[in-house]
């Protein structure tokens, strides 16, 4: 596998008749300073994260898990996004309809960064949603320490973060597949290949009958889990090979190549 890692200026390039789908992971804003699972030992106050980020903790424990996504939501209040986000905005500015971002990030650092065409399939760390009926998610950036402070729903049940935990359903799915059937470049950024189903999208991407044959990029410091599936596996911190990877031959100028700023 490591034959696949490359060590010159690399480059992805984007035709004119090219669909990207983008994959993004913790890893994309481990730059900004939000730490990833894994770099953080998998560990939060001596609990493994899988044992608070499920719905048994909750519970058993509603005030334990609240304490962690209050947490996660100061932390991500406080940081920007980094030249990774940036490059992916401005991306989508380009390739517009063409372009299409699907995030395991429950930060809205994308967003900050201007994306629009985007889905949090893990949920979003700044919504809240009741534990019991189906009334929708809202926006929510309070810190909710106590037992006492966790909020009551019309319906009496509890409040919850609206993020999908170990063993719930992931959020958009028939978008996402629509998405990645169709697209004709797929590229993962910052994503460890060991979380499902997001790990298989390499395999699902470029499916649909007749689509013409379908390039698969990764870019991460080190070889993910699912790295035998990938065309090519770029090397590096997402932040700094990001700004600099793409080649796009804007729509608008057919046959001309223009290189990304
Ligand atoms: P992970 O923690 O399992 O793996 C992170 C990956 O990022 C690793 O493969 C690592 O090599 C890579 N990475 C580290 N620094 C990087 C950099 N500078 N540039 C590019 N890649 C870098 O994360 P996961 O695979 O996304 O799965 C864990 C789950 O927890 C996901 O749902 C994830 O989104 C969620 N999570 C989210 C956040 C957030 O919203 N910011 C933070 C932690 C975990
Ligand atoms: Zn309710």
């Amino acid at each position: 596998m490591k034959k696949k890692a490359h060590k010159r200026t690399p480059a992805i390039r984007i035709g004119h008749d090219d669909r990207l789908f983008v994959l993004t992971g913790a890893g994309v804003s481990a730059e900004s300073g939000l730490a990833t699972f894994r770099g953080a030992g998998g560990l939060w106050h001596g609990h493994r994260v899988e044992d608070v980020a499920c719905p048994e903790a909750w519970e058993r424990d509603p005030e334990l898990v609240w304490n962690f996504y209050s947490m996660r939501r100061k932390r991500a209040g406080a940081v920007k996004p980094n030249p990774a986000h940036l490059a992916l905005a401005e991306l989508e500015h380009r390739l517009g309809e063409r372009f299409f971002l699907c995030t395991q990030n429950v930060d809205h650092l994308h967003e900050r960064a201007g994306s629009k065409r985007l889905v949090h399939m893990h949920g979003e760390l700044f919504q809240s949603r009741c534990e019991s009926c189906d009334g929708e998610p809202f926006a929510d950036e309070n810190l909710y320490a106590s037992l006492a402070d966790i909020p009551r729903c019309r319906c009496g049940a509890r409040i919850r973060p609206n993020i999908v935990w170990f063993g719930e359903a992931i959020l958009h799915l028939p978008l996402i597949a629509r998405e990645l059937e169709r697209c004709t470049v797929l590229l993962a950024v910052g994503t460890s290949g060991l979380v499902q189903p997001a790990a298989s999208f390499v395999h699902w991407a470029g499916t649909l009958p007749g689509s013409v044959a379908i390039r698969t990029y990764y870019v991460g410091p080190e070889e993910p889990a699912n790295a035998s599936a990938f065309t090519d596996i770029f090397l590096g911190k997402a932040g700094e090979l990001l700004p600099r990877l793409f080649e796009v031959q804007d729509s608008r100028v057919r046959g001309k190549r223009m290189r990304s700023p």
